[in-house]
């Protein structure tokens, strides 16, 4: 069915051209037309004809990829919290390790859990997956799941704690709790 020998007749500087003077729907209903003339072309045998529209659908689709691929990505709004902002700058570990004494066991660390009381160790924190999970009460997520668990507080204010860097949080890991 494709026709892959098309790649010739239009260039890189072509599909550049395309991408900066045609918007996203232009490039495609110019794609879908040149795929009409190839269906034309090849019922009556216009070989060169085919090859030409062929290459320009090709071209239009590389140039709507092109224009996908620099599309700048959206400026977060002021005041506008990014959770994945949040989320790679700080370390869950960092922030587990505010609330209760971890000790390393592989690749995860463990200790008693911060949101419920306990004797024996059930929390667990996995810092490869930015993690936690009780196995005492159950509960698990990420890092603004924990926070929301311990302090009680809801997704915004986790985020907008957050979002000021983890000196702000308490410091109760020598007191214990429980
Ligand atoms: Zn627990």
């Amino acid at each position: 069915m494709g026709n892959d020998n098309n790649s010739t007749i239009f260039d890189t500087r072509d599909i550049d051209y395309l991408a900066s003077n045609l918007d996203d729907s232009q490039l495609k209903s110019e794609a879908h037309k040149a795929e009409i003339e190839v269906a034309v072309c090849r019922q009556f045998g216009e070989y060169s004809d085919e090859l030409y529209w062929s290459g320009y659908a090709e071209a239009c689709k590389e140039a709507l990829k092109l224009r996908l691929r620099n599309r700048p990505k959206p400026k977060p709004v002021p005041g506008k919290i990014d959770i994945n902002d949040v989320k790679s700058s700080i370390d869950i570990v960092e922030v587990a390790e505010r609330y209760t004494k971890l000790k390393e066991v592989g690749k995860y660390l463990n200790g008693l859990c911060p949101i419920h009381s306990e004797r024996h160790a059930s929390f667990f924190v996995y810092p490869e997956r930015q993690d936690w999970y009780c196995y005492g009460c159950c509960k698990g997520g990420d890092i603004v799941d924990l926070i929301m668990a311990i302090e009680g507080l809801d997704f915004k204010q986790v985020l907008t704690l957050l979002s000021q860097g983890i000196d702000i949080l308490p410091c109760r890991s020598d007191g214990g709790r429980g």
